[in-house]
């Protein structure tokens, strides 16, 4: 594996979609034995991941299993919550006290750990010392969209690695510079990206979107690219995004990038049930048989587009799904399956970002 490598893997059974993926990218030969591991998820509350908000706990116990039976024996699972929350709580409420018990794997509350400050551009940043200290460490962050800075993916997760007082301090400088310098400074070692549940619009979830997918990149900068690109973003549209790229953190032309990509399994059909928002969003769409992966997609764009002002502008039906293969239907199409539409947008699945541009073009 390189910096420009990213590996993303379609399905619903985390564990082994996760372990297919370390193995398929060899990170055992990255590793030796003596090394301490931290694994940084993001549970940024109390919430359960299917409430879109926090990493599953099925991805990071699939890691842990990896790491065991190559031999790995330093894991350790570091969070701090938001101000507003309790990690223990969050701990508890997200399964991972049931991880830490099953395969002895310490977890440790970053808001009760000590810190170092550094100095990075004209700033400097209070970053705990456990973050600090790991000789290998893996973000988990969850892919969804944020009210304030529109996305979080990996840069944003390492966030949790700093002290509460911090979190506040960051809100005053206005979020994206200090997230952005943090990264230069905190050195992460792989992102793992639980794209399989994440939230529609806000951080701390209730509107969970299916899109069951797991991504993996060493560049926080192009995997949060990649990422921001299949909920309807650019990274001109990320202001953190852009800075982390000046700052020279990593790659975010995704046109550099060497995607891998596999499937577990046949691609999985939508299972789940619309929030009233969603189904306001998708009233105009007809779908059948779609996967959860090109449907998620659809989902976030669709939100962008309402952003935008240009949603209700839509006037033509949205038609996606495996039901439409070798069908001659009027409407715009989404994806492969719907090839047999005079207009239709090529991709299994398309991202959010180029399903946005077609129906843009199409108002
Ligand atoms: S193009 Fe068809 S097969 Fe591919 S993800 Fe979309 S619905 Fe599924």
């Amino acid at each position: 594996m390189n910096n420009k490598d990213l590996y993303v893997i379609y399905g619903t059974k985390p564990i082994r979609m996760i372990k297919e993926l370390l193995n398929n990218m060899d990170l055992a030969s990255q590793l030796n034995p003596g090394m301490k591991i931290a694994l940084k998820p993001n549970l940024v509350l109390a919430s359960p991941a299917h409430e879109g908000a926090t990493t599953s706990p099925l991805i990071v116990e699939g890691i842990i299993q990896y790491l065991k039976e190559h031999n790995i024996k330093d894991i350790s699972i570091i969070e701090g919550s938001w101000v507003g929350d309790r990690t223990s709580r969050a701990f508890k409420v997200c399964g991972y006290e049931d991880i830490s018990r099953k395969y002895n794997i310490p977890l440790i509350d970053l808001q009760k750990d000590s810190f170092q400050e550094i100095s990075v551009g004209d700033i400097r940043l209070k970053i705990c010392n456990k973050a600090l200290e790991a000789d290998y460490l893996i973000n988990i962050p969850v892919l969804k969209a944020h009210c304030q800075t529109l996305f979080t993916c990996a840069l944003k997760n390492l966030k949790g690695c700093i002290p509460d007082s911090e979190k506040r301090r960051y809100h005053t400088l206005g979020l994206h510079k200090p997230i952005a310098y943090l990264s230069r400074v905190l050195k992460v070692d792989l992102n793992i990206v639980d794209a399989l549940n994440g939230d529609l619009t806000f951080e701390e979830g209730g509107n969970p979107v299916q899109m069951d997918r797991i991504i993996i990149g060493q560049d926080p900068v192009l995997v949060d690219s990649y990422c921001s690109s299949l909920i309807g973003y650019t990274k001109e549209d990320i202001s953190y995004l852009k800075l982390a790229e000046e700052l020279g953190v990593g790659e975010a032309d995704l046109s550099k990038a060497n995607i891998h990509e596999y499937d577990t399994e046949e691609k999985n059909c939508s299972t789940f049930k619309p929030s009233r928002q969603v189904a306001r969003l998708t009233r105009n769409v007809d779908a059948s048989d779609a996967c959860s992966a090109c449907y998620g997609g659809l989902v976030h764009a669709l939100k962008r587009l309402e952003e935008n002002g240009s949603l209700d502008k839509i006037k033509s039906k949205i038609l996606i799904g495996q039901g439409y293969k070798g069908q001659r239907v009027d409407g715009i199409g989404i994806g492969n399956c719907t090839s047999k539409c005079d207009n239709y947008l090529k991709g299994c699945p398309p991202s959010a970002m180029e399903i946005v541009k077609l129906l843009e073009d199409n108002i």
